[in-house]
Parts: C-alpha cells; structure tokens; sequence
C-alpha cells in the first residue's frame, strides 16, 4: 500500500496537471460512469491529500474521495494516452494530460458531510500544515497498544506505513512492541518530528530513503535498493549492525534493531 508521501506527490501532480481546468471525466470500465458524468466538464479547483486519501475539489461544491487502497494505482501520460483498455475506474483530461486511476477501494463523489465523517475518524497527517499532533498524543499515552500499530492506526495518525513505521520507531530507538502508554511526551515529539522529517523527504524525494548521507558515508541520490533503510528489510542494523529481528505485527511484518531499540 502507498504511504503518505506518494498520495501527497499524488494530489500535487494531478493538480499541475488538471486544476484550473474543465476536465473531461469517464469511466471506460463502467463501475463510476455516474460518478464521472455527474463531474464531466467541470473546473477542478484544487487536489488534497489527507494521510491516504485524496480529495479532488471541483466547481459546484463537487468532490471526488478516492483511495488507492492495496491495489489501485495512477498512470500519469502527458501526451497521447493509450486507449482505454481493462478495468480503468476512472479517466481525467484537460489539455494534453491525462489520469488514469485503476483498481481503487475508493473512488466516489461526497459531499461536505461524508467529507466531514470520514475526516473525524482520521488521525492528523503529518504532511498537513494544519495537522495537530496533540490528538495522536491523546490516543498514543492513554493506550496499552503497540507503539508499532498505533502510529499506522490511520485514526491515530494518518499517512503512516510499514516502512516509514519500521525506520521512525528505529531512528527514535523505540521498540515497536512498547506500549504507547510508555511514551514519554519528549518521545512521542521526538517520533512525531521525524516521522515529519521522513515523509517530506519521501515527498520530495519521491522515494523512501530514511538514511542520512552521514551515516551512508556517500549521497543519499546514490544510495541503492536495499541501502536506502536502517532496519526496514535489512538483516543487520545499519545504524549498529546488530541483528534485525522480523515478525508479524497486526498482518505486517515488523523489523527492529535487537541491540539499539530495546
Ligand atoms: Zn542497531
């Protein structure tokens, strides 16, 4: 499943791409035909993310939710896209750009109450100027749950995946099975501040890279597959080189560092 970095570059793209436009919406596979005719020709205004959700903002109060889910996935042609073809959910055009969205759990129109229901069950997204850590202190200090399921509870705090999990929790050296109730508050700043740091990096990045330069001893850009990380999918802890441990947390596998995350 993408993290929050990728809906983030997601929703700026499309909005290079398509706001500021009418844009010519259809469903060639079938399933959001009404959706894409009710939207059909509208200006798009403006494309939001919120931890993994995306929210594209029309003329006319319209809105358009989707969420990629495991399986859903964009396809970005500049020029001259390919005819429809398989199950494309939905189609968007304006001028020479064309998004093409596949496979989603979510692609659907709401309206400023579904918007507002399905915001409250949302914990804040970091990558959000507007996101209040407080309300993912509130949930993390009172909870005898995992520190390593509550920073992916999308309701504790949004945009926050496996791999981001396994690297913050590392570099903080926080063990993913302490209880979010053994947080002291300095920790949980600590953790907030580099799940931040690791997010807009993986933003502008457009990739996950959680080491330093530093402590790769060469530029991250030249860092390859399978350097890029601390613990995430590593056997030895590159911070230490002590042994990674991998398990299964709540149906994800989950690494940590045995001898720097106690
Ligand atoms: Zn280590």
């Amino acid at each position: 499943m993408p993290e929050g970095h990728t809906i983030h570059r997601a929703a700026r793209r499309h909005a290079e791409l398509l706001a500021g436009h009418e844009v010519h919406t259809e469903s060639p596979q079938g399933r959001f035909a009404d959706g894409a005719a009710a939207l059909d020709g509208h200006q798009l205004l403006q494309v939001d993310a919120h931890g993994k959700h995306l929210f594209y903002r029309f003329d006319d109060d319209l809105l358009l939710h989707v969420h990629l889910g495991l399986f859903g996935r964009f396809n970005v042609y500049t020029a001259d896209p390919p005819e429809p073809r398989g199950a494309l959910r939905l189609r968007m055009q304006a001028g020479d750009a064309t998004v093409d969205l596949r496979g989603p759990t979510a692609c659907e129109l709401m309206d400023a109450d579904d918007e507002a229901r399905l915001l409250a069950r949302l914990g804040p997204d970091p990558l959000r100027g507007d996101a209040d850590p407080e309300r993912a202190w509130q949930r993390i200090h009172k909870s005898t749950r995992p520190i390593g399921a509550l920073v992916m509870d999308q309701s504790v705090m949004a945009g926050v995946g496996n791999v981001y999990r396994a690297e913050a929790l590392h570099v903080q050296r926080i063990h993913p099975e302490r209880e979010g109730r053994s947080l002291t508050r300095a920790e949980f700043d600590a953790l907030w501040a580099t799940i931040t740091t690791m997010l807009g990096d993986g933003v502008r990045a457009g990739r996950i890279i959680t080491v330093t330069a530093e402590d790769a001893g060469k530029p991250r850009s030249r860092l390859k597959r399978g350097e890029r990380t601390y613990v995430y999918k590593q056997s030895a802890c590159r911070s230490c080189g002590g042994a990674v441990s991998v398990w299964d947390m709540a149906g994800r596998r989950a690494w940590a560092c045995t001898a720097c995350q106690r």
